[in-house]
């Protein structure tokens, strides 16, 4: 044999031994956590045992649940995807079997409930019914959505959904309770995350009067933030720690409280529409005159020349409108359900306490009033006591998604 016919067959050999292409290193399903897709859901869904899912998915504490906005590998490629609904029943099998139209007997069988009048003691049924996914949610809760699948530090998130029963109570997420509004069967529910929130999967929670809590973790992604090194001098320099926490307790007083009203009925404003350009971010880590990054900038900067008007980011009550020592010339406006904006360091005050505004109005006219070092206005944004990115609150419009929640136009 010649060399050169040694080396085609080297090459056919090499082909001949590569395994079969089906069985090539084919990526294993993966599936997007969604609220209600608890190891049960999923395990109905894709006809898997639910223990060999988990065991897919090693986590220390079998007891959790996947994480919403996380992914799970499913173990093989799912035979199934099928729809169907499942519920956690305030009252018994019955009850279910009414809602899903499924008769009762085949349904006690699927479940492995011995007899259909055992109580169920809120464990999960399913029925293969309708043309949804099965979601494993909070008793009573028959639609949960989220404005973000995963979460992230500095945003406003939104929950959204139904209910079938009165009695929805509270929603926290990790340690802190949502402002929650309930509209007949439709519910919406707000929170913010700070810049300094640290990442992981915490655990979203639902309280319904009468029924156990429902938990499931919700994914905390890890943000990025820049840095930014302050020199103050003159009057600026001269504003103490204690004026400081003094303006701020007495208006954290006032971010703390939720007007149950919603006033907003079209999508958020800049409060500016005619500056030279964004100077600084929210959340950038800051130093003040060679000191620790221990605070960060709890709103967004926008350079302007002064005089420039400053309007009312959207529909609501203003709250405070005044002359700050920090803040300077300040107007703060109750947009609802905890919602707040707030401009400051403005030359001139042009609105009143208590007075109704509509989104466009003018409030103010920027200026370098209280600790500033230029002309400028500082926009800041609120959610249940927790500045938030105001851009990114209005670049990703959850207030109309929390509208529609409600069945609301929003233009
Ligand atoms: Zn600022």
């Amino acid at each position: 044999m010649s060399r050169r016919n040694i080396f085609w067959v080297l090459i056919g050999l090499f082909f001949v031994l590569l395994p079969p292409s089906p069985t090539q290193a084919q990526p294993l399903p993966i599936h997007t956590v969604f609220p209600g897709d608890t190891w049960d859901a999923l395990a109905w869904r894709y006809g898997l045992d639910a223990a060999a899912l988990q065991a897919a998915n090693p986590h220390p504490n079998p007891l959790r649940q996947p994480a919403i906005g996380g992914t799970i590998t499913l173990p093989t490629p799912p035979p199934t995807n099928r729809p169907g609904q499942m519920s956690r029943t305030f009252g018994s099998l019955l009850e279910f079997s009414l809602r899903t139209g499924q008769p009762l007997y085949p349904l006690a069988r699927d479940n492995d409930l011995l007899d259909p009048m055992w109580p169920t003691f809120y464990r999960p049924l399913a029925a293969a019914a309708g043309d949804t996914f099965p979601r494993d949610l909070p008793v009573g809760v028959s639609r949960l959505e989220l404005s973000h699948l995963a979460a992230q530090p500095g945003q406003g998130l939104g929950v959204r959904g139904q209910v079938m029963h009165d009695g929805l109570s509270a929603l926290w997420f990790d340690a802190a309770a949502f402002n929650l509004r309930v509209e007949e069967d439709r519910f919406v529910a707000v929170i913010g995350t700070g810049a300094f929130y640290r990442p992981g999967d915490w655990p979203l929670t639902v309280a319904m009067t009468g029924a156990p809590l429902w938990s499931q973790p919700w994914r905390m992604s890890p943000g990025t933030w820049e840095f930014q090194d302050l020199t103050l001098t003159g009057a600026a320099a001269a504003i103490t720690a204690e004026q400081i926490a003094e303006e701020r307790e007495r208006l954290f007083t006032l971010w703390n409280q939720a007007t149950p009203t919603v006033y907003w009925q079209e999508p958020f404003r800049l409060p500016i529409t005619d500056y030279l350009r964004i100077t600084a971010l929210y959340g950038v880590r800051r130093s003040y005159n060679g000191g620790p990054y221990r605070s960060y900038h709890e709103g967004v900067d926008f350079s302007a020349y002064g005089g420039t008007p400053v309007y009312a980011a959207a529909a609501g009550q203003v709250v405070v409108a005044e002359m700050l020592t920090v803040r300077g010339g300040t107007v703060i406006i109750d947009h609802g359900l905890g919602i707040y904006s707030g401009v400051y360091h403005l030359s001139d005050v042009m609105a009143q306490v208590g007075q109704m505004v509509a989104p466009g109005d003018p409030v103010g006219a920027v200026g370098t009033t209280g600790l500033s070092t230029g002309n400028h206005l500082h926009w800041d944004l609120l959610v249940a006591g927790t500045w938030v990115n105001g851009l990114a609150w209005y670049e990703q419009n959850v207030a109309c998604w929390l509208l529609a929640g409600l069945g609301r136009p929003c233009s």
